[in-house]
């Protein structure tokens, strides 16, 4: 797998290998050698993220560039690096029926039809999904950009199919036309821009590939205007307070799952109500999972909401055929679960984007 990587910079192959003490790191380094830029290979995963990455022998511009490129990097990226990163290695959410199911019905894959495909999980988080295909037989490369990828290289640890890259999706280590599959569940609405993340995923599924992504929905604007409002605090507070908070509120979400489910239609509607004014309270019947979703909500820093006809139109406009809105098709997938925006397409043969 790492033979197949590029330089995210520049786009050309990666060539040769230096181990050792780089700089005044223990690990071994991927070299680009056009750029003189060495990517860390830490724990076996490599971490090709550009603005993390060792400037090597680089004339004085090139290291000022390098400099501005940090600098902004940190501002665009660093919260939801770290957001997603704490998350996943303290929450261990991961179960398979469930994971699968999901799969399924938020991607329209059949995992039994993913066997030899080359699958790419665009934002694997904790690695349930990568864990799923993997399983599967696919030969899955899971991305993420955050030390999420740990999480989900200790998950997958069984699966010899199953390669892990921390980088960003803006800017993929993979040459164009590498993959018969794209998914993304959930991760493309956390990046600074939900359309140009997934814009930048098409250039890498192969002709006659299929890309899938789950986004969340857009909502009426009373709740919109009060989830904007709550997240404008939420999101500046330290992680471990909103911890606190995702299980001080644990039990209201789990009562509230529970009268969603009975038949106390009138009761159900109230509840109903505390949604809208206090959104984001998970109602998953599992405490841990619904910890998990609540902190998940209110901590990333990008949280952007999407209509169906907006998503269609991004897959017209990058040319993809056969476009089906799963959501409809599937509607809720299973209890706790909320509801999203959720599309498939096919790249047809003959297109060059
Ligand atoms: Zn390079």
């Amino acid at each position: 797998m790492f033979d197949e990587l590029i330089c995210p910079d520049c786009r050309t192959p990666i060539a040769g290998w230096t181990s050792g003490n780089a700089a005044d790191r223990d690990c071994e380094m991927l070299r680009c050698v056009r750029c003189c830029v060495s990517y860390p290979v830490i724990k076996g995963i490599p971490r090709m993220i550009r603005e993390m990455a060792e400037q090597t022998s680089a004339p004085r511009a090139a290291a000022a560039d390098a400099e501005n490129h940090a600098a902004d990097f940190h501002k665009t990226w660093h919260r939801t690096q770290t957001s997603f990163g704490r998350q996943w290695l303290r929450y261990d959410v991961q179960t398979t029926d469930e994971d699968k199911q999901t799969f399924e019905n938020k991607t329209g894959f059949c995992l039994n039809r993913l066997s030899g495909m080359k699958v790419l999980d665009a934002g694997c988080g904790g690695g349930r999904y990568a864990f799923v295909t993997g399983s599967a037989s696919a030969n899955v490369t899971a991305v993420d950009i955050s030390l999420a990828v740990e999480k989900t290289q200790e998950l997958c640890r069984s699966l010899k199919n199953v390669a892990i890259i921390q980088a960003n999706l803006m800017s993929l280590p993979f040459s164009k036309a590498s993959f018969d599959r794209i998914y993304s569940i959930g991760v493309l609405h956390h990046t600074p821009d939900t359309r140009k993340a997934f814009e930048a995923l098409i250039p890498y599924l192969k002709p006659g590939g299929e890309i899938s992504i789950w986004l969340y929905p857009k909502w009426d604007p009373l709740r919109e205007t009060m989830n904007r409002f709550w997240r404008s605090i939420t999101t500046r507070l330290p992680h471990a307070a909103i911890h606190t908070f995702s299980r001080l509120v644990s039990p209201f979400g789990a009562l509230r799952g529970r009268v969603y489910r009975s038949k106390q239609r009138m009761l159900a509607r109230i509840l109903w109500q505390t949604e809208k004014i206090f959104p984001g309270i998970s109602n998953h019947p599992d405490p841990r999972q619904r910890v998990c979703d609540t902190f998940d909500w209110l901590t990333p820093q990008y949280q952007w909401h999407h209509t169906d006809a907006e998503v269609r139109d991004w897959f017209r406009s990058v040319g993809l055929t056969d476009i089906r809105n799963l959501s409809e098709e599937y509607g809720q997938f299973h209890p706790g679960q909320g509801e999203g925006v959720c599309f498939t397409g096919k790249k047809p043969a003959a297109i060059d984007c």
